[in-house]
């Protein structure tokens, strides 16, 4: 492997929470089966630049990722401009996340992946069903990017960007799903929910039996019951229970992450 490992001295500690946190995500990733060789990309802003995030480098395997391997770029400009680490950084994949990074400051962690799954659902001409909970998680949040090819002119950017809106979701025509959120948890977090919602629906379509789409009225009843906990104790926003939890199941079984 020609990637160099970057020295935890020449980062802050916010940055070095962020890295372990983002390399967690890869091989939990990997762990449900969402990665597709070397290939697509999660992502993260730099706590102490905003202009900046952190990728994963060409030809290194989601669950063998680390900490110290991500490499920082700059969200800016047409051609990419790598502020720290070594490694080839796919221009799509800078393509797609500096767009979204540049557009939504409240957002700090991207995921997209190709699973078969998530690809399928992309290619259906009606797109994600409220069928399931998992999918209503995404009821009216949903943005939806047409095809454009492999994402390699800077001009996407802004057309991705307005795809996405403000949603923490978008479904990338012929292509595959897109996450967003403020931190790793939520991102990966609500990443687990599309993806079981793209697998459910794809089960029931494979089942060739007649199916039941949940009424408008029920899926927005469904929506404001999700965002509107029975007392300011609780917290359920993706990623608040779920990502410390995911975190412990690496450092028992997969410690190496945090390198
Ligand atoms: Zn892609």
């Amino acid at each position: 492997m020609s990637v160099v490992a970057m020295n935890q001295s020449q980062m802050s500690e916010a940055e070095h929470a962020l890295r372990v946190d983002l390399a967690a995500a890869f091989r939990l990733a990997d762990r449900f089966g969402w990665s597709q060789l070397v290939w697509n990309h999660i992502t993260a802003r730099c706590p102490d630049n905003p202009d900046h995030f952190l990728i994963n480098p060409m030809g290194v395997r989601w669950d063998e990722m680390t900490a110290s391997l991500l490499v920082k770029v700059d969200i800016a400009g047409n051609t990419i401009q790598v502020i720290d680490g070594e490694g080839l950084v796919p221009k799509p994949g800078f393509v797609i996340h500096s767009g979204v990074f540049e557009a939504r400051s409240d957002i700090n962690a991207i995921v997209h992946t190709h699973t078969n799954d998530g690809v399928a659902v992309s290619a259906l001409k009606d797109g994600l069903q409220p069928i399931c909970m998992e999918g209503l998680f995404f009821y009216n949040s949903m943005g939806f990017h047409p095809f454009e090819g492999t994402s390699m002119d800077n001009d996407e950017r802004s057309r991705l960007a307005k795809s996405l809106g403000n949603n923490k979701a978008m479904i990338m025509q012929n292509h595959g799903p897109l996450t967003v959120g403020s931190s790793v948890g939520e991102a990966f977090v609500l990443m687990y929910w599309l993806q079981r919602a793209c697998e459910i629906q794809m089960k029931v379509l494979a089942s060739n039996a007649e199916w039941t789409r949940v009424p408008a009225e029920t899926a927005e009843h469904y929506s404001r019951q999700e965002s509107d906990p029975r007392d300011i104790t609780e917290d359920f926003r993706p990623g608040v229970h779920e990502w410390p939890a995911l975190k412990r199941l690496l450092d028992r079984d997969d410690p190496g992450y945090v390198q």
